[in-house]
């Protein structure tokens, strides 16, 4: 095959790699029915209101949907408190992240902080726009090192990223000090916390930095549907940042990449609390459940305000993984994020848990 020349950083390009599908595990070890608890997605599937809303525009999807989803922007300002200038949504909140890279990177000059054994999209979208990859290191216990981040960071830093509630870990930076972090940063430099899984911890209003936008110019905020609301198929996530950014980057962008059933969903799912407010109970329920039950089968925890928890197995993590597949239970090892010891499982429906950890009991034979 001729291979056609490509950027040299292309060249050697790690992928995203996303776990197998339901379909595919199910091909490859003849299973009928599969459990994932791999993706974080949410236990409750997609709300039956949105589904009726998706359905209802159907007949619409040969209309273009109308550019930068003004009515979501709309809703999502009101719901969120801040002003719908300062909000960009996007084709998942992963778009987020390539546009901030993409609209602040000088190649060969910019770099960006980030800690280890985070989230991979920061350092490919890094890898993809010619700019240095800092990586600060964390705590025994994985604590976020925020104080360290602020340290690593110069003039020709563009942004610093905080994942909170972090994947894989789990762990969620206070408010204090997240302001703390926006404060001292040098004045070119955007603090993008990373706010995934922010519906999930507890109590709310000691985690999310967005209260703090009048005090602090250089704060990012990113969202998505994809968990608490359930439309990770869809992909829609938002940004909330200075007015200035988001201008330059609607400016800039590709049109229409968030689609029109996208947009009618979104607007329906925060719309829909009852859905909401059952995904939260649902999941904090069986993350408790986990934190309780995982170490009397002798594994590691650690404390989590995410739909996941993070454990190490007291047998290697890869054969946990390969065993659990076998049973038809898909869960995330985490080799990738440099935690070859761990595996990630992700909350799900109150019988989905049980029947995960009797496989896990089985193969550690507890
Ligand atoms: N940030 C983090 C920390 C994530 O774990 C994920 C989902 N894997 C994303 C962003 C991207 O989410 P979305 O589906 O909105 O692109």
């Amino acid at each position: 095959m001729k291979d056609f020349s490509v950027r040299p950083e292309i060249r050697d390009f790690e992928p995203y790699t996303p776990g197998l599908t339901i379909e595919r595990i199910k091909e490859l070890y003849g299973l009928d029915t599969v459990i994932k608890l791999a993706s974080n997605e949410n236990p409750l599937g997609a709300s039956p209101v949105v589904q009726k809303v998706i359905a209802r525009h159907a007949a619409r999807t040969f209309r273009y949907p109308e550019n930068h989803s003004p009515r979501l922007v709309a809703e999502i300002a009101r719901s969120v408190g801040v002003p719908a200038e300062c909000v960009v949504v996007g084709n998942g909140s992963d778009e987020i992240i390539d546009m901030l890279f993409r609209i602040r990177a000088v190649p060969g000059k910019s770099n960006v902080v980030c800690y280890e054994h985070c989230f991979s999209m920061y350092r490919m979208c890094a890898q993809l726009t010619g700019v240095e990859y800092r990586e600060v290191q964390r705590g025994a216990d994985f604590e976020l090192p925020l104080d360290k981040m602020a340290e690593a960071a110069d003039e020709n830093t563009i942004m610093v990223f905080v994942t909170s509630p972090d994947n894989p870990t789990g762990q969620a930076a206070g408010v204090e000090d997240l302001s703390v972090l926006a404060g001292v940063l040098p004045p070119d430099c955007l603090l993008v916390v990373d706010e995934a899984y922010i519906d999930f911890v507890w109590p709310p209003e000691s985690y999310t930095p967005v209260q703090a936008f009048d005090r602090f110019e250089n704060l990012v905020a990113l969202r998505t549907f994809s968990k608490a609301y359930g439309l990770a198929g869809l992909r829609v996530g938002f940004g909330i940042m200075p007015p200035s950014v988001a201008a330059h980057m609607k400016n800039s962008r590709i049109p229409f990449t968030v689609n029109l059933l996208a947009e009618e969903a979104a607007i329906a799912a925060l719309d829909d609390d009852t859905f909401y407010n059952e995904t939260l109970a649902v999941v904090m329920h069986g993350r408790e459940y986990f934190l309780n039950e995982l170490p009397r089968l002798g594994c590691r925890v650690w404390p989590s305000q995410a739909n996941f928890v993070m454990f190490e197995p007291p047998m290697p993590a890869r054969q946990v993984f390969e065993s659990l597949l076998k049973r038809g239970i898909i869960v995330r090892p985490l080799a990738s994020f440099g935690l070859g010891a761990m595996i990630r499982v992700n909350v799900g429906t109150d019988g989905e848990n049980r029947a995960f950890l009797a496989a896990l009991a089985e193969i550690l034979g507890a």
